[in-house]
């Protein structure tokens, strides 16, 4: 059992940092899966017979005010959140007016077992990005225990997300549940993963994703390369590569990737056929093409038929499976084929026993999309941090906390 499933929060307050950082459209919150996240942290807490004390940044208020004139921070505040909370909590939430004043403090105070806190967005203060040693000190103050289960700003050396750590004792610091998860799930594919391990990469920009290529070659078996990015090395490599995405000043990068890969004995796989089409568009005209004979005019926007039996069999020899990025514009109907073959394999190859993460922004929405989300192993809500993980950086709420 986690150092959180162990621990007893009878008669203690629990500050709790959550990332609750979600999309609100006029007062309505349009997707709150980032709170559903956090809510068997928060129960654990409050059936052990303890009280939850949450914090959570919101948006960028101070840059995005002083951006645009007429927003003020009542446009950031996290108030809106406290009605939905409350609901799908099934306990009714308290809000303080400001995280760190005298409000917070009394109400944190007053607090009784059983009963939930949320505390006004931390960004309200440029001290919580600064990392500001006093004001982590001063939110310390409010809780006995600490607990951090904001994977999603895991990646940020904030007041709330690292700095805050210190003023905790071992064992009354810890990640919550959902943050815990994320770290076992980003753990078994970078460290501790059965091979043969393939790892997907996809999406639009070879330069976003050369760190994380680097850092994978030396762990996986192999790397299909998909998306956008894969026209920058067929034109490398003196391919035509039409009018597709390309960096041209990328491709000596890329080509030194493939010799790196080669003399680590890892595979990188490109998708041999692409769906082209005459212009960025919906409605544009299609055809299939080699990926490096693409007529001029024409742009590759999905891998095709050969590209997707070759890359399904490669997933389905695989024990460990990491995905991040779409194979194709997979957000038109048309170019959406290639992605949702991917998404197909990677959930039969789970089926079969392999371990598969897919995480980091576009792969997720395009696993939801085809509605496979439950037939892979695990599916991040941590974007950027889940990307700086890969890429083999030390992420300081983790590092905080060891
Ligand atoms: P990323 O955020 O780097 O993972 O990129 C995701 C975006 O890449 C998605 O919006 C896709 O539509 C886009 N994308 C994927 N394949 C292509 C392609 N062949 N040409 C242009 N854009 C692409």
């Amino acid at each position: 059992m986690s150092v959180f499933q162990n621990h007893n929060f009878e008669n203690e307050k629990a500050l709790i940092r959550v990332d609750f950082n979600v999309p609100i459209k006029n007062g309505v919150i349009t997707d709150d899966t980032r709170i559903r996240g956090a809510l068997p942290t928060i129960k654990k807490v409050l059936a052990d017979g303890g009280c939850v004390i949450l914090m959570s940044h919101w948006g960028r208020p101070l840059k995005d005010i002083e951006k645009k004139p007429g927003l003020t921070l009542a446009d950031f505040s996290l108030k809106p959140i406290v009605a939905h909370l409350s609901e799908v909590l099934g306990v009714t939430v308290d809000f303080a007016d400001d995280c760190a004043g005298d409000e917070a403090s009394a109400k944190a105070a007053a607090l009784k077992n059983g009963q939930v806190l949320l505390l006004e967005n931390l960004r309200f203060y440029k001290q919580e990005e600064k990392g500001d040693a006093a004001f982590a000190e001063k939110l310390a103050k409010l809780g006995d225990v600490y607990v951090n289960d904001a994977f999603g700003a895991a990646h940020r050396a904030h007041a709330s997300t690292s700095v805050i750590a210190q003023y905790f004792a071992t064992g009354k610091k810890m990640f919550g549940l959902l943050m815990e998860g994320e770290v076992k799930a980003a753990e078994q594919v970078m460290h501790n993963n059965q091979k043969p391990f393939t790892a997907i990469i996809g999406g639009a920009k070879v330069s976003d994703k050369i760190m994380i290529i680097e850092n994978l070659l030396d762990r996986a078996t192999d790397i299909i390369i998909g998306g956008g990015m894969a026209y920058t090395f067929f034109k490398a490599a003196g391919g035509h590569i039409g009018n597709s995405l390309c960096e041209d000043d990328k491709q000596d990068m890329a080509l030194d990737l493939l010799k790196k890969a080669e003399a680590k004995g890892v595979c990188i796989h490109l998708p041999a056929d692409s769906i082209i089409a005459d212009k960025f568009a919906a409605d544009a005209n299609c055809s299939s093409a080699l990926s490096n004979e693409i007529p001029t005019g024409w742009m590759g926007l999905d891998i095709s038929n050969m590209a997707v039996e070759h890359f399904s069999k490669i997933i389905s020899a695989s024990k460990t499976i990491l995905w991040n990025g779409p194979m194709g514009v997979f957000e038109m109907e048309k170019f959406q084929h290639g992605t949702k073959a991917i998404a197909e394999a990677v959930a039969a190859a789970t089926a079969k026993g392999a371990f598969s993460l897919v995480g980091g922004g576009d792969s997720v929405a395009a696993v939801n999309k085809f509605h496979l989300a439950d037939k892979v192993s695990y599916v991040s809500t941590g974007g950027g941090a889940m990307l700086e993980y890969f890429e083999g950086k030390e992420l300081p709420g983790i590092a905080a906390m060891n």
